[in-house]
């Protein structure tokens, strides 16, 4: 079982894989949690180099092929080997974000971007996928308390970008749900136990 979890920064995406982790766990599964960029050498290397504030602008296209290289690897030599073990793997953003952010944030042609996510997939789709919906202003608000209650951590450059831009993402996010089956939408606004709450009978429902 590969699942998902995406929406925009501070739409608690972490909380709640966090919580999912250890419900799966108690109901006995192996659980393998991911983040993109991330989890291989490569990944966390290109994330650190992401998110660190630079004084150079990475343009959009290089920003996609990065993201993709991150992906490929990710899924060949840790997602893959995973799944076939039967392990349940959680990931935080996958193909999606890169639609919403790449796509609909920064204008990028999505049918380019499906095919390079379906290279860089080998095809692998998520079974299920989270999008965890709420207003960019809020989402921020979230994420910027967060950032700066850890002592020495800067605004990340996707942090520092308009609102505007986020508010495009999130409704690019929507959009995508409204063709993809495997998407639910689920209020992110909500109380985290909630949240938790409905997320987990969905997966009931998927008998795991
Ligand atoms: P993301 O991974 O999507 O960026 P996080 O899970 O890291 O979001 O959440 C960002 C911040 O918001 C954290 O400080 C977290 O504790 C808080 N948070 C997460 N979900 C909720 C919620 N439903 N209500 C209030 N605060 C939340």
């Amino acid at each position: 079982m590969f699942i998902t979890f995406e929406g925009i920064e501070g739409s608690g995406k972490s909380t709640q894989i966090g919580l999912l982790k250890d419900f799966l766990e108690k109901g006995g599964h192996t659980v393998l949690t991911l983040r993109e960029p991330g989890g291989t050498s490569l990944g966390e290397g290109v994330r650190s180099m992401l998110l660190t504030v630079r004084d150079e602008e990475i343009c959009p296209e290089a920003e996609l092929f990065l993201y993709e290289a991150c992906r490929a690897q990710l899924v060949l030599n840790v997602i893959r080997p995973a799944l076939d073990k039967g392990v349940i793997v959680l990931c935080d953003r996958f193909t999606d974000s890169t639609l919403a952010y790449q796509g609909y944030g920064r204008g990028l042609g999505l049918e380019d971007i499906c095919r390079m996510n379906s290279s860089a997939t080998g095809g692998l789709c998520p079974d299920i996928t989270f999008l965890l919906d709420i207003e960019a202003g809020a989402g921020l608000a979230r994420a910027w308390s967060r950032l700066h209650a850890e002592q020495g951590v800067k605004e990340d450059r996707f942090e520092r970008e308009e609102m505007r831009f986020h508010e495009k993402v999130r409704r690019g996010f929507l959009e995508i749900a409204e063709s993809e089956e495997r998407i639910e939408v689920i209020q992110g606004g909500g109380e985290i136990r909630s949240i938790h709450k409905d997320i987990c009978a969905i997966i009931k429902r998927l008998s795991l």
